[in-house]
């Protein structure tokens, strides 16, 4: 993927070459990595109705919101 060579998906345009194992400022390679799959039961019951909704979380952001409520995903990968 081309795009990951000279990384400059987001705003932060870092411009490193995530293929070769660099990584911005998201903490990101090339790789995909999920830290949770789960079902969110109860959540938001106008959006999910009765049965519920699934999730995934994936690892790493380049936000760096300083109360992020999910830090271990997001920074501590
Ligand atoms: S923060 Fe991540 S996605 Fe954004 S440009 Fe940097 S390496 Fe690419």
């Amino acid at each position: 993927m081309t795009q990951l060579e000279k990384c400059e998906i987001c705003p932060h345009r870092c411009g490193v070459n995530r293929q070769e194992g660099e990584v911005g400022r998201c903490r990101c390679d090339d790789k995909i990595k999920i830290a949770l799959v789960s079902t969110h039961n109860y959540e938001e019951p106008c959006i999910s109705k009765i049965h519920g909704s699934g999730t995934i979380f994936f690892s790493n952001c380049n936000l760096n919101c300083i109360y992020c409520q999910n830090y271990e995903i997001s920074q501590e990968r």
